[in-house]
């Protein structure tokens, strides 16, 4: 029993005991009236549950479950993310299961629990695949019940601030996976104060050099700064208080990572900056959000461009506030934000400010922002099977960099940066995108690949009929945008093929003599079933894809009627790059498990042998293979659908002729030397040419020439041959 003291309280005996002690006195104060029986049982569960184990650090481990509570509570979180908060370890840690947690506290908070508990186990930092699929999962656990990611977030939080006691080598992963994804998480969801401790703490482990940098000399002008401050801060005051502004004013240092941001943004050293102060006016009213603005403005005067109204034009965040940055007393620049009470608190808090005082509600409404934003991403994943796709969208949301940009009727669109007009008119309605011709910006024709820029005021130029075409999707930024188009552009393509897989087939059916006249619907529907197929139309649609050839449709269809394949025969026009001959090199390619594919190496990047290839199924022209780091490939591999596994054959001879450059410099005998290493190496050259390079400031030569090659070791070694000579400066493979 714990000891009595003279005033009747029982004073608490562990460490533990006393946290939760002091977690209740919290959570009275913001909720008197609520019975907080279930947080003694919630706490007597993970305490007894936890019981004996120790953390790294040598504290009971139950400490970490209870200062995530505290946490929660001092964000004003309701009694389920607080049991939640208390329990969050316990199905990972002690083997407890989840419905052990649901019998006791209900299908909410074993939900919750349950959440916290999976997006632990995610990896961020796998495969491109399997951090795709972490995401959706996450984003999956957010749009459940936002709760989740609150107490995600608070766990995250307490494992930052004890992170030293861990080794160096988990430090960094934990501090590079909450730089990377929670913070912009606790960023997206307006939660601010989050996420500034977390970058701070995260900064400091990931770079501390020059976080002790920062930090050091933050601290060493604490004093003058201080001084500076609390002279700038009476003056504000009553000033203020003169126009009768309530207001209530805070001056502060900026935080070390946000420093070091504007640092590396506009590469200066930190001695370079000379705002690291901060006022912030907290005040009643919108009305006197101006007024105080007006105020400070008619002290000091604003520099231009860097006043910015994230009032009338909140981020997406909700973020909302005036920005204003001052040349004040001895020149020195400061900035100044202005906010109400209510922005202060949704600054800070962001999605977690709803529990407070929406008592009774289950958390944000429906139609917020910030949920909508979740809303969205998981709609979108599902349409993005792409992880590579999915993953650079994802970062355009989550890091966003905005402009702010006007419709001609003052309507305000907030898009990412480097947006285009494209994503401009799909912003306003998809309709208006998919029929967009042209845009005007501040009254004047712009192109549509244009960068939009903050107040710019945009006019999109329609024409009826019109339709997204491919290139579209490398001007535009937005998802809603590229999925707008991908889909239009994706039932485009769905209709050519049909239609070319329809006269492919009646042109082969004629070269093999099959009568088509004698093969029923039935015959056809028969045999799209065995494709496992459900309409004709796939039929069509996959031969004009060319995932199969027509010669293997008809030979199902009429076995008897096929002729022999006809040795030098092409299928006519619709495969241009096809039936690859003996001395082809585009034969030494095989698709994965489909021998009868159309293959062709791509003219854009000319792969051979021994690169990594990856295929590409076109419309109607067979597989075109590219090398992996072909930059046209990730334009290309938009549709997963239409990637296609394919290897180099292991038994054919052949040679490829690659495109090779050589810098030299401008001496004699070089050439002899260049071509007595082909000789060497048995290569044949196609073709070759020398000449002084054309560049003024360089006195050297150019020597470019065709080869062919029997594979990629075969180039390797020329080009080192090549390398070893004196005077020879670079070797490159051109691509085409
Ligand atoms: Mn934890």
């Amino acid at each position: 029993m714990p000891p009595q003291l003279a005033d009747g309280l029982v004073a608490p005996a562990t460490l533990t005991e006393q946290l939760f002690h002091e977690l209740k006195e919290k959570v009275r104060e913001f909720r008197p009236k609520d019975n907080l029986g279930t947080l003694d049982r919630a706490y007597a569960f993970a305490a007894s549950h936890h019981a004996g184990q120790v953390r790294v650090s040598g504290e009971p481990y139950m400490t970490h479950p209870l200062q995530v509570a505290h946490i929660l509570a001092d964000m004003r979180m309701d009694l389920v993310s607080l049991e939640t908060g208390l329990l969050h370890d316990v199905v990972e840690d002690c083997s407890v299961s989840a419905d052990e947690v649901r019998k006791n506290f209900g299908n909410e908070v074993a939900h919750c629990v349950d959440g916290v508990t999976k997006i632990g186990k995610l990896d961020f930092f796998s495969a491109e695949e399997r951090q795709a699929e972490s995401f959706r999962k996450m984003l999956l656990a957010m749009v459940d019940d936002i709760r989740v990611i609150i107490v995600k977030l608070a766990d995250r939080l307490h494992n930052m601030r004890t992170l030293s006691s861990l080794s160096s080598a988990r430090q960094e992963r934990i501090a590079r996976e909450t730089l990377d994804i929670y913070a912009p998480i606790a960023h997206r969801l307006g939660m601010g104060k989050v996420r500034g401790e977390l970058e701070d703490l995260a900064f400091q482990y990931l770079d501390p050099e020059s976080h002790a940098e920062i930090s050091q000399t933050i601290e060493a002008q604490r004093g003058p700064n201080e001084k500076f401050l609390a002279a700038i801060k009476r003056t504000v005051e009553a000033e203020l208080r003169r126009e009768g502004i309530p207001a209530r004013i805070d001056g502060r240092v900026k935080r070390a990572f946000s420093v070091y941001q504007k640092l590396k943004r506009q590469k200066i050293t930190i001695d370079q900056v000379y705002d690291l102060m901060a006022l912030r006016i907290v005040t009643d009213s919108v009305k006197n959000c101006y007024a105080a603005l007006g105020v400070i403005h008619n002290e000091w005067r604003p520099i231009p461009g860097r006043i910015k109204d994230f009032i009338a034009i909140p981020r997406p965040n909700l973020y909302q506030s005036l920005h204003t940055s001052v040349v004040g007393p001895e020149g020195r620049h400061f900035e100044v934000q202005i906010r109400t009470d209510e922005m202060h608190r949704i600054a800070e808090e962001g999605i977690a400010a709803h529990w407070k005082y929406k008592e009774g509600k289950k958390g944000p409404a429906q139609d917020d922002q910030r949920i909508a934003w979740v809303r969205h991403l998981v709609e979108w994943q599902q349409d993005m099977p792409d992880s590579h796709e999915f993953m650079s969208t994802l970062k355009v949301d989550l890091y966003p960099d905005e402009v702010y940009t006007f419709t001609p009727k003052g309507r305000v669109i907030v898009l990412p940066k480097d947006a285009t007009p494209i994503d401009f008119a799909y912003a306003i309605h998809s309709d208006v995108g998919a029929t967009c011709t042209g845009a005007k910006v501040n009254g004047r024709i712009v192109p549509l690949r244009y960068t939009l820029k903050n107040g710019d005021s945009v006019e999109i130029v329609t024409t009826a009929g019109h339709q997204p075409s491919r290139d579209w999707l490398s001007l535009a930024k937005t998802v809603r945008a590229r999925n707008k188009i991908k889909h239009v552009i994706n039932l485009g393509e769905r209709a050519k093929a049909i239609e070319i897989g329809q006269k492919y087939l009646d042109k082969e059916a004629r070269r093999l003599g099959v009568h088509m006249s004698r093969i029923t619907l039935g015959d056809m529907e028969k045999v799209t079933t065995e494709y496992g197929l459900a309409k004709l139309e796939d039929l069509y649609a996959a031969l004009g894809f060319g995932k199969f050839s027509a010669r293997q449709v008809l030979l199902k269809l009429a076995p008897t009627e096929v002729k022999d394949e006809p040795e030098t025969a092409a299928p006519t026009d619709l495969t241009p790059a096809a039936q690859p001959s003996r001395d082809d090199p585009d034969a030494v390619i095989h698709v994965t498990g489909m021998d009868d594919l159309m293959v062709y190496r791509a003219k854009c990047c000319n792969p051979i042998r021994g690169d990594a290839i990856v295929g590409y199924v076109t419309r109607g022209k067979g597989v075109a293979v590219h090398g992996k780091l072909c930059p046209n490939v990730q334009n290309l591999l938009y549709d997963v659908e239409r990637k296609i596994e394919v290897e180099w054959a292991r038994d054919t001879k052949g040679s490829f002729p690659v495109h090779i450059l050589v810098h030299t410099d401008d001496r004699p005998g070089l050439l002899a030397q260049l071509t007595s290493i082909l000789d060497a190496e048995k290569t044949n050259i196609r073709n070759l040419e020398a000449k002084t390079e054309v560049d003024q400031d360089s006195d050297g030569a150019l020597v470019e020439m065709t080869v062919d090659v029997r594979d990629k070791k075969h180039l390797e070694k020329l080009v080192s041959a090549m390398r070893r000579i004196s005077g020879v400066r670079d070797v490159e493979r051109l691509l085409s």
